[in-house]
């Protein structure tokens, strides 16, 4: 059985939805349909949250009534029969009447996360009752009955395995079940979810529970390209990756993939392929655990938003454990290290998460020097870096000769070189590594 997970956009307009209609209906086969929320609902969802938390009832009324009319139009255009149109009406005016009550009451974490669940609740929901309109065999399975998390907010892998495999046993006449992305319920038993843009990591969770062949992302792009479209002209996609260059193009900025979501793939070596709603026949991007041979240098990503903090001490030059105790402070803080440089008297790292920077500033402060650097962007470099090859740094610096590199990490792994940058220069320094990496040798 296959996992089919349709984004935002591609199921952010009645057309669309009857696009994906059709796209999951081109052969009898069984498989399970994953849907995000329409494209926008999530974002208003939380501008909803944030009215509602700070008790400004007007501005979450009138945020929820803006909401509610965009699906009434939705319908409008979704169903061609009466029937149609008012189940959809029923389901739009029942989440809705649930959203609303949740004005002017005290709002916690919990009402939160029941809040954002609506978008993809109302989705599937808006989507099986057009299934049913045009008669497909399709059951709406919801994901908050299978998808668990633990205390540490990790998906629990071997629950969705067991009520996955149950529920498609006991109905073997059904074709396509259907379920939400995003949503699960935590160890209280309350709504949760797998954080922003987390629906793929739910279909690459269904698809290990369920040993599925193969896990498809759609989207609206033909899949990872070698470098941000936005800024870089003449982006190709990539038509191979493995599990780990994905991942760290997923987490070092491609927009397209959820950085979590490729690792319950990998783990059973489930095929991940990324495809587009607007150019089915496109073979996008797949992702397997096979390094492909030949292009070297595969693809470059940026993540903003970076802090370096530089760490001076003499006490470091032959001395052991001066890493330890750095490393304790940052975990102390529950604060990701992203990369890491050092010296013999100096250490520089980067994280992403500000959210800690004075306390971790104050508790290096006790044993060393800091300087903290903020504005800056990691880009990361990806491809099958053999470290016995040669050449390969030097074409990235000579690429990114009038840019000044404030950091440069390499040899943490064959499949990855970092270099930091102010955000300042970033838009010159991935043209300049498009030019100086992938043109004209390697025009698609
Ligand atoms: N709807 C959620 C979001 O916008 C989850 C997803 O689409 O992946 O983050
Ligand atoms: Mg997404």
């Amino acid at each position: 059985m296959k996992v089919l997970k349709f984004g935002g956009t591609s199921v952010g307009k009645p057309e669309r939805m009857h696009a994906v209609a059709r796209l999951i209906t081109r052969d009898s086969e069984r498989k399970v349909v994953v849907l995000s929320a329409v494209s926008g609902t999530t974002n208003s969802l939380i501008e909803i949250g944030d009215l509602i938390s700070k008790a400004d009832k007007a501005g979450a009324n009138a945020a929820i009534d803006r909401l509610q009319e965009s699906y009434k139009t939705f319908i409008g255009a979704l169903y061609s029969t009466p029937e149609g149109r008012e189940k959809g009406e029923k389901v739009v005016k029942e989440h809705f009447d649930f959203i609303r009550s949740l004005v002017g009451k005290p709002y916690t974490v919990k009402e939160s996360k029941e809040l954002v669940a609506e978008g993809e609740l109302i989705s599937t929901q808006l989507f099986i009752t057009y299934l049913n309109e045009i008669r497909v065999n399709a059951l709406l399975l919801s994901a908050l009955d299978f998808m668990r998390i633990d205390e540490d907010d990790e998906p629990v892998l071997e629950y969705t395995e067991q009520k996955l495999h149950e529920a498609i046993a006991s109905n073997p006449g059904v074709v396509i079940f259907l379920t939400q992305g995003y949503i699960c319920r935590n160890v209280h038993n309350e709504v949760d979810n797998l954080k922003r843009g987390g629906s793929d990591y739910s279909a690459s969770l269904i698809g290990a529970a369920i040993r599925s062949e193969e896990v498809q992302i759609w989207t609206d792009i033909d899949g990872m390209h070698n470098n941000d479209p936005r800024i870089v002209k003449n982006t190709f996609p990539i038509a191979e990756l493995s599990f780990d260059e994905a991942a760290e193009l997923a987490y070092f900025g491609a927009k397209i993939l959820h950085p979590s979501s490729v690792r319950p793939a990998q783990k059973y070596s489930i095929p991940v392929r990324l495809l587009n709603t607007m150019q089915p026949e496109a073979r996008g991007t797949l992702i397997t655990n096979h390094t492909s041979e030949g292009m070297d240098i595969k693809a470059i990503a940026a993540k903003d938003g970076i802090i370096a903090i530089r760490i001076k001490s003499g006490r470091m030059l032959l001395a052991y454990g001066f890493l330890r105790r750095v490393f304790e402070v940052f975990e102390r803080y529950k604060t990701p290290i992203d990369v890491i440089t050092t010296s013999e008297v100096a250490v520089s790292l980067t994280i992403d998460n500000p959210s800690n920077l004075e306390a971790i500033v104050r508790e290096l402060k006790d044993f060393c020097r800091v300087e903290v650097d903020k504005d800056l962007t990691i880009i990361c470099i990806v491809g099958n870096f053999d470290l016995d090859k040669r050449g390969i740094i030097n074409r990235v610096f000579n690429s990114l000769k009038d840019i000044p590199v404030r950091m440069i990490s390499y040899g943490g792994s064959t499949h990855n070189i970092s270099v930091l940058v102010v955000t300042e220069n970033k838009n010159k320094a991935l043209n300049a590594l498009n030019e100086g990496l992938f043109q004209p040798a390697e025009v698609h």
